[in-house]
């Protein structure tokens, strides 16, 4: 039998002996022996030298995901149990319980495997499978997460348009166990939140946030505030917390807004105090301008608008248009607090659009504070990607 290898461009190597987990499709020499989507397969540079194990993903741009960088390992269900007990052993070390009884387990290539989201909630794991390798490993990860986390039931949240990337089709529902609730209940920085692990957005909660949701809490006292982009009513109960003086919360989704607003109510906060607006950001922000209405602290948090950076233009000036608006409707002294989420913005790029947006709306601001996701996210240093949370907030004089 032919040997199931890539055999990489001279030169292609190098960034797999700096430990990057992605071999795109202009890297790869020659395929042998044939394999399948997501089967394992031998990296060899040019001369034939092995580099370490992948999953093939013959669709895909990313051509394989390394599992391991070293030869001699064996790709087998233990390796995958190993990467899995790794993972639950540094959120255990976060202390996180202190914090949240909802986290991520799993983060993809930043916990060793590739194309793999495990979010734990009560009793309950929810999985994202977002490459040709998870996928063939499929059986073997979710045994395992339910084992090792001791949950419940486990649902599957695959109905993410990566997953056609990898030429994958959506798959979700409840996979493993039974009794998975309409709606969990979280506990979060001492607030309470419903979630909807089925019908929700990503796996039902932006976990990613908890940091700069409980800072929220400390900037808020006695503001006028403005959540954009409020979802599930996050940023705006934690503002609610911090004893702001009023909230006005955006969201597109009359879905998330109606568990928003049980959210609310769930916590005890004054529903005087906040107002929930279905609309769509663009537009409530220009006409909130045009009502030269204005606030003391505002939320940024949009969707991402360049899941690659081939979209990077285009969510470039989507960006630069909320955070002008922003800026526009902020009290002199006022906060800005704004993220881009997006894997195509780099840092950089996104301190420059919001420090253009501020030159356009004529005002002088400055950073006090950079933000970005919550521990369980990890970011892996040889793979910059993971860290895709980018957040400043900024004070206008
Ligand atoms: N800050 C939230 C998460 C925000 S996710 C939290 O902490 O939980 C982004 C939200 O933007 C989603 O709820 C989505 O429904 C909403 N959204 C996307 N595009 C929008 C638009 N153009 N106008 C208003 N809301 C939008």
């Amino acid at each position: 039998m032919i040997q199931k290898r890539i055999i990489l461009k001279t030169g292609k190597e190098k960034s797999v002996l700096q430990r990057h987990p992605w071999i795109f499709s202009g890297a790869v020499a020659s395929v042998t022996g044939d394999p399948q989507p997501g089967e394992t397969v031998e990296v060899c540079g040019y001369q034939g030298e092995p580099l370490g194990w992948a999953a093939y993903s013959p669709h895909s741009s990313i051509r394989a995901r390394i599992w391991s960088f070293n030869s001699n390992e064996e790709i087998v269900p233990e390796f995958f149990v190993r990467k899995i007990e790794a993972a639950a052993h540094l959120r255990k070390m976060l202390n996180l319980i202190e914090k949240t009884n909802a986290y991520r387990l799993i983060h993809g290539e930043a916990d060793g495997i590739p194309g793999l989201i495990v979010d734990l909630y009560p009793e309950t794991a929810v999985v994202q499978i977002l490459s040709a390798g998870a996928e063939y490993w499929r059986d073997v990860l979710v045994d395992q997460i339910q084992q090792i986390t001791a949950c419940k039931a486990v649902v599957e949240r695959s109905d993410v348009e990566v997953r056609q990337l990898e030429g994958l089709p959506f798959r979700e529902g409840v996979i493993r166990g039974e009794g998975v609730p309409a709606r969990l209940k979280i506990i979060e920085n001492g607030i309470e939140y419903w979630v909807d692990v089925i019908g929700g957005q990503k796996t039902g909660f932006y976990l990613d946030q908890r940091q700069n949701r409980q800072r929220l809490t400390e900037l808020a006292r006695d503001r006028e505030v403005l959540n954009a982009f409020c979802y599930t009513g996050g940023f705006t109960l934690s503002a609610l917390a911090g004893g702001a003086k009023s909230v006005l919360s955006i969201d597109s989704s009359a879905t998330a807004l109606h568990l928003a607003s049980e959210n609310l109510i769930l916590n005890g906060f004054d529903p005087a105090k906040n107002q929930w607006l279905e609309g769509n950001v663009f537009q409530e922000l220009r006409l909130l301008r045009d009502r030269n209405k204005k606030f003391d602290l505002i939320v940024l948090d949009p969707p991402k608008f360049a899941p690659t950076s081939a979209q990077a233009q285009k969510a470039a000036r989507a960006y630069k248009d909320i955070n002008l608006l922003g800026f526009k409707l902020l009290r002199s002294g006022g906060i800005l607090v704004t993220f881009s989420c997006s894997g195509g913005i780099s840092r950089d790029l996104f301190q420059k659009i919001v420090a253009d947006a501020a030159l356009d709306a004529g005002v002088d601001a400055r950073i006090v504070e950079v933000l970005s996701q919550s521990g369980d996210h990890p970011v892996a240093l040889n793979f910059p990607e993971s860290a895709y949370l980018k957040g400043l907030v900024c004070v206008v004089e």
